[in-house]
Order: C-alpha cells, then structure tokens, then sequence
C-alpha cells in the first residue's frame, strides 16, 4: 500500500494519539442543519470525518444541528440520512444510520454483540439537548457569566462594535444572578415578545475578536419545532449549541470549514467555563468547485424558481443530483480523497470530478453502442431482412463481464457527425469513397450519398466487407436501424455558463450566470437492442459518447431513460 503524506488534520491526530490525548481515541462527527439537500462540499465533510474515523478504528456520530426551527424540516432530516448511508457505503459500510421513524429506508438490523461501530446506528439530534444546555445557561448565570439583555436586534448590533472599534456593554450587563435567574426562567415560560430579550455570555465587549464581544445564546421565538414540537419558545444559538453537543457525544476532533476559524475562541470559552469534555476544533478549507454554487440558500432557490426540476436535478451538485446523474459513492469518495484538505480556500476545477466518475466507470460499466443523431445507412450488399448476429464483449479489458448479441442488417444508423461530405485530410470517419470500420462488425465504403432537395444528407449507401483483418483508420458506432430501441437521452452540461457563477456584474446575480444550454433532451436516440432491459439505477459507456445512467425515477421497463452521466474524455481517437 503506498503511504500518502499524512494531512494536517491526520498529522495534529498522530500527535494527540502519541501524547495519549483522550486516551488515544478519535470520534469524529458531521453535523448538517436539516434545512436542505446535501451538496457536494458535504460530501467532503462526510469523506473526511468518516474516514478519520474509520482509519482511526475511532467513531462517527452523524448530529443534526437543529436550532433554527424555521428553516428545518423533516423532509431535508431524511434525505440526510439517506445520502449519508449512500456515500458511507463507498468505504465498503454496509450498515449506515436508521431513519427514524421511516421503516423501509432502514437499514438491516445489526448483528447484535458485532463488534463495536465505526457509526451509532441512530442520529443524534442538537435539539435532544435542549434541556441540559438550558441547565448549562443556567449555571453560566450562577457564576455570572451570563445575563439576560433587552437590546433589540437592531441596538445590539450598534453596541456590538465593529472591526475596528470596540463596542459598547449593554446597560443591562450588570444585572444581579438574581435577577437574571428569574428573567431566564420567564424568557423560557413564554412571558415575553418574539425577540424582546436574549440571554447573552458575559465575556468582553472590548476583545478584538467581534464573536466574544457578549454573544447571544439564546433567542425568543416562537415556531413549531419539527422534533420538539411547542416546547420551547426560546431556541440558542448555533455557537452556544455547536461545542457542547460535540462535548456531550464524546467528540474528540471537531472539523469544520475555516469560517468558523474566529469562534473557536468561543467554543474553547464555553467548554471551559462549564467544565466540561472539550473537543478541538480543526478548520479545513470548503469546497469550492468551478461552474458551480455551493450555498445551500442559493440551491435552494434554484430549485424553488424552477431553474432546475428539483433537488435531484442531475445539473445540481447535491448528493441527490449527482446520484441522479450516475455518480458512484466510489467515485465521490475517489474524488474527495484526491482534493485532500487544505487550510487555505481554493478553488478546484470541475473536471476532477469528472475525472474520478470517468475512471470508476470505466472499469465497471459494461458497453453498449447507442445514436444520438441518427444518419441512416444502406449496406447494399446484405439482403433485405438478412440479421447477422454478432457477438460483442460488455468490456474491453474484462473478459469476465461476459459478451452479447448484436444484430446487422442492411439498414444501420451511424451518428451524423461520423460522416463529412468535404473532409479534411485528418478525418478518419466516413467520407465519400472513403471507408470505415464499424464496432464489432467489419468494414463499411461509402459509395453514394442520397440528399433531400435542400442539400440536406439523408442516406448513405456503402459496401459491407467482413473482413476484419485489413487495415482502417477510423472505427464508428452504429446500431441496426429496423431493431434498434429509440430512447430518450439526456445530455447535461454546467448549469452555468461561467467559472465562477458567484461573481456576478453590478446589477446582476449568479442566475444571471446559469448556462441556457445545460440540457439538451435527446427524445430519438437509436441504441442497440439489448439496452430495452437495462435496469433503472445502472450505468453503461455507449461507446464514443460517454457514460449513461438509467435513470431510475422516468425509466419505465422496457423504456428506459438515459441521463449522461459524463462524455469520454476523447472520443475521437478511440
Ligand atoms: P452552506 O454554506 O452550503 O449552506 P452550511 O455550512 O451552512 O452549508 P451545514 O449543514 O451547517 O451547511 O454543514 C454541515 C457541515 O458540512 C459543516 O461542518 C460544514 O462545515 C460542512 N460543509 C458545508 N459546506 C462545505 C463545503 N463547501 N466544503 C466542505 N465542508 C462543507
Ligand atoms: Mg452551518
Ligand atoms: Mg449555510
């Protein structure tokens, strides 16, 4: 096995194992908000901390971090759970996490007295906290460390300073534990309006760093929680959540994007102050690809205007729409592997992405030969209604995969580029005279090419020679024009049109950017027979023209629907 340079993150585990640190343990977890699909940015969480974990022989906690009532809901929870599941199973986990309360996306029981997991079969939920975070406030106000304040929003944001200069204490700063005790409990009894008063921490309004200048733990507001219903009116904050749930699980490295860099001061505060487990935080750099947005607020309006036909568009870079579009859970993991972790950000262009799919595919997908833009082709010399049989193997490097049957009549389609009435010398296709090999079947020389009155060309008529052995330059694919199967195929390219699609002129937003051209639906294509059965959820590599995926939710049997997953790197030379 070839040992890679070993990361950062892996070089600062290395090091706490060395000095014993929590006992040589690693747990390590991954923490969405329930407010939206997962996109590909997660994915790279996910790879990275799973796969801590499992190199570590350590643990992985998957945590929904559900504070904001407002924006989650249990849709997004168990869409979570099941493309968590579907990219774990990429590093041969063939158990993942149970959807609660969703019995036929479970996964098989487990084995009991297994040896102990890398995962705990049910998700952990910030919102099962509640109650003893409420307990923690409670004891940051006792040791006064903590205090109700009733500046508005808007005030708070004024006292709060800005980069520049320090900020101002509330007036309410000083308030006895007494007082705010009692204010506490009230906030929590619902005695008082939706954003009237927060419970804030009582740190320094003066410090440099703006996320320790007295920051809100706990906001009122009223909203429907989607697991702990009406019990709460008042929800805390993401900052003052975040740490203490990783310390409650046992967490030992908390990875996350450097964003959040600036808090970790703040994360540090609390644990300390409360005197509890305290986890490290590690910032890595995010995810940012080429042709893509990564927010989930600006995939979430993509999906909610219609620019895209949901989630699982296979345009998106969700989780959801890369399945949709053929992506393997190898592949995705492939790919994150190959990015690394950086500290700082950057940029990485889409075509890794499509590197990793490209090479995992083409060691499993069996061929097929399919038309996307049929050019009809008469071979003179066979007899009409004569189908030679012939035999094709599924993959070229592995005999294992087995052969099948293709049928040759006297009428084929080849693809309408494969054919150039004025070529250039370099063309090695089909030109007048010219001659050509076709896949599997032997040689083909165009004697005559038949044109509509327009110009247009309608039909080539050829010679068929199944005489393999002689030498030609250029092979095609074609498929039997009476038995063909016509199909629809969708061709997918960026969904938008530019590099870097957040970088929008004056005036202008990344919708501006979205390429008009992304989809291109292929309602005739001519594919060999053989793909009638195809099953829905599997990929194939029409030979020349990329790899294809049936699309599992718009195949119907014996109609299946091809989503492009990728083009072949090269088609013309092969
Ligand atoms: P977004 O900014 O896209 O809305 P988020 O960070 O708000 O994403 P969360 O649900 O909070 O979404 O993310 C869960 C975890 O995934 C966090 O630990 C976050 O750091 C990580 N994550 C989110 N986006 C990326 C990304 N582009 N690259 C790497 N990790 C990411
Ligand atoms: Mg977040
Ligand atoms: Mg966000």
């Amino acid at each position: 096995e070839k040992s890679a340079p070993r990361n950062f993150i892996q070089q600062i585990i290395d090091a706490d194992r060395a000095a014993g640190k929590n006992g040589g343990r690693v747990h390590t977890r991954f923490p969405p908000e329930p407010n939206g699909y997962l996109h590909i940015g997660h994915a790279k969480s996910i790879c990275l901390n799973f796969g801590l974990a499992k190199e570590y022989g350590g643990k992985f906690n998957l945590r929904f971090d559900d504070t904001n009532p407002a924006k989650e809901e249990q849709e997004y929870v168990d869409s979570i759970v099941d493309d968590v599941n579907w990219l774990i199973a990429g590093f041969g986990e063939t158990e993942g996490f149970r959807v609660q309360g969703s019995e036929n996306s479970s996964p098989a029981p487990r084995t009991p007295n297994a040896e102990p997991s890398l995962l705990n079969p049910e998700p952990f939920f910030a919102s099962d906290y509640f109650d003893q975070l409420y307990a923690w406030a409670t004891q940051l106000i006792k040791g006064g460390k903590a205090y109700v304040c009733d500046l508005t929003a808007e005030q708070m944001r004024e006292y709060r300073g800005t980069l520049t200069a320090p900020g101002k204490d509330s007036p309410n700063r000083n308030r006895t534990i007494a007082e705010n005790l009692e204010l506490f409990a009230q906030m929590r009894d619902g005695k008082f309006a939706d954003g009237s008063r927060t419970l804030r921490a009582k740190i320094d309004m003066a410090s440099p760093n703006v996320n320790m200048r007295d920051p809100v733990l706990y906001r009122i507001k009223r909203a429907h929680h989607h697991r702990t219903g009406d019990k709460w009116c008042i929800y805390p904050s993401y900052d003052y959540t975040h740490g203490q749930s990783d310390s409650i699980e046992g967490i030992t490295h908390s990875i996350c994007t450097l964003e959040f860099e600036n808090h970790r001061p703040l994360y540090d505060w609390f644990c300390r102050e409360l005197g509890i487990h305290h986890p490290q935080q590690i910032e890595f750099a995010r995810l940012n690809l080429t042709y893509a947005v990564m927010s989930k607020r600006k995939l979430l309006q993509l999906v909610q205007e219609k620019h895209v036909a949901g989630w699982d568009d296979p345009r998106m870079l969700t989780i959801r729409g890369l399945r949709r579009r053929g992506y393997t859970p190898e592949a995705m993991r492939a790919f994150c592997e190959r990015i690394g972790v950086a500290k700082f950000n950057s940029t990485i262009d889409m075509a890794w992405l499509e590197d990793a799919i490209r090479e995992d595919l083409n060691e499993r997908a069996p061929r097929g030969m399919g038309v996307l833009r049929p050019l009809k082709v008469v071979l003179a010399n066979l007899k009409e209604g004569e189908t030679i049989e012939l035999d094709a193997p599924n993959h070229p490097q592995q005999p294992e995969m087995g052969s099948r049957k293709i049928p040759l009549t006297r009428e084929i389609f080849i693809e309408q580029e494969d054919f150039m009435e004025d070529a250039p010398k370099k063309f090695f296709r089909l030109k007048p005279a010219g001659e050509v090999r076709l896949r599997c079947a032997g040689i083909i020389k165009c004697d005559e090419v038949v044109k509509d009155a327009a110009g247009k060309v309608t039909e080539l008529r050829c010679t068929f020679d199944p005489d393999h052995s002689r030498k030609v330059k250029g092979t095609i694919h074609w498929v039997s024009a009476p038995l063909a199967l016509t199909a629809e195929v969708r061709l997918y390219d960026h969904l938008f049109g530019v590099e870097n699609p957040d970088n929008a002129p004056e005036g202008k937003t990344f919708l501006d950017n979205l390429n008009p051209n992304s989809l291109e639906v292929v309602t005739d294509a001519k594919l060999e027979p053989s793909l009638k059965d195809a099953s829905a959820g599997t990929s194939f590599q029409f030979e020349r023209s990329g790899y294809f995926f049936v699309d599992p939710l718009d195949s119907k049997p014996g109609r299946p629907v091809f989503n492009r997953t990728a083009t072949l790197r090269d088609s013309w030379t092969k």
